[in-house]
């Protein structure tokens, strides 16, 4: 894929380096802490609420990881950046056609673990986009483990895995993830699971758009 020296998204937020750590569940002390739990298991969603609790209170910690870039990383960074460019310029594009405006989406890269609007996470559940602050979350090293352990190597793969994140984007821009959500309380979990599923394969046929 021929990408360098083309211009790159100016929707690039790097946290690389910056790790948040879970240490202020522990500081919040014995009854804080119970009252929480049972706020959260009475609500229904446990990580969730937790953490966006933690956020209101303050007492998620950041620390600081030294972090240096290598030179595979900043060709990936460079990379990234190419790609995001490249479905602004499209969404735009379709987006005008239907009489709308693209709110182009924020690609946030971090290392190890991130604090999102959706909650904590850590790299391990790979690239993911949260409808609520409508950024994607990437740790690049993400493109090792295609590499290694999905056999996909290459850059298209990359690029097939920032279209699909922002396709992600596109449905929350529309209104799916919300009807998505809507679902989530109406239906039964394997119900919701097919659901779940089409959503997925919608956000994979939005990653194949292309410019006309
Ligand atoms: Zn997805």
């Amino acid at each position: 894929m021929k990408w360098r020296g083309r211009k790159q998204s100016s929707n690039v937020e790097d946290r690389r380096g910056r790790s948040v750590s879970r240490k202020g569940i522990a500081g919040l002390g014995g009854a804080g802490l119970i009252i929480m739990v049972v706020f959260a298991l009475i609500t229904g969603n446990p990580t969730m609420i937790l953490e966006q609790l933690l956020g209101i209170q303050g007492e998620q910690q950041s620390t600081s990881v030294p972090y240096t870039e290598s030179e595979e990383d900043q060709e990936l960074a460079g990379f990234v950046s190419v790609v995001l460019n490249d479905t602004e310029a499209v969404w735009s594009e379709r987006f005008e056609e239907n009489g709308m405006t693209y709110k182009e989406p924020t690609l946030v890269l971090y290392t190890d673990a991130v604090q999102t609007a959706c909650g904590f996470s850590s790299s391990a559940v790979g690239p993911f986009y949260c409808p609520g602050d409508q950024k994607l979350y990437i740790d690049l090293s993400f493109y090792n483990q295609l590499k290694t352990e999905f056999n996909a190597s290459g850059d298209f793969a990359m690029a097939y895995v920032i279209a699909h994140e922002v396709g992600h984007h596109v449905q929350t821009l529309l209104g799916k993830s919300q009807q998505l959500n809507q679902l989530r309380q109406e239906l039964s979990q394997n119900e919701f699971n097919e659901y779940s599923v089409r959503f997925e394969l919608q956000a994979d046929y939005y990653a194949g758009v292309l410019k006309i």
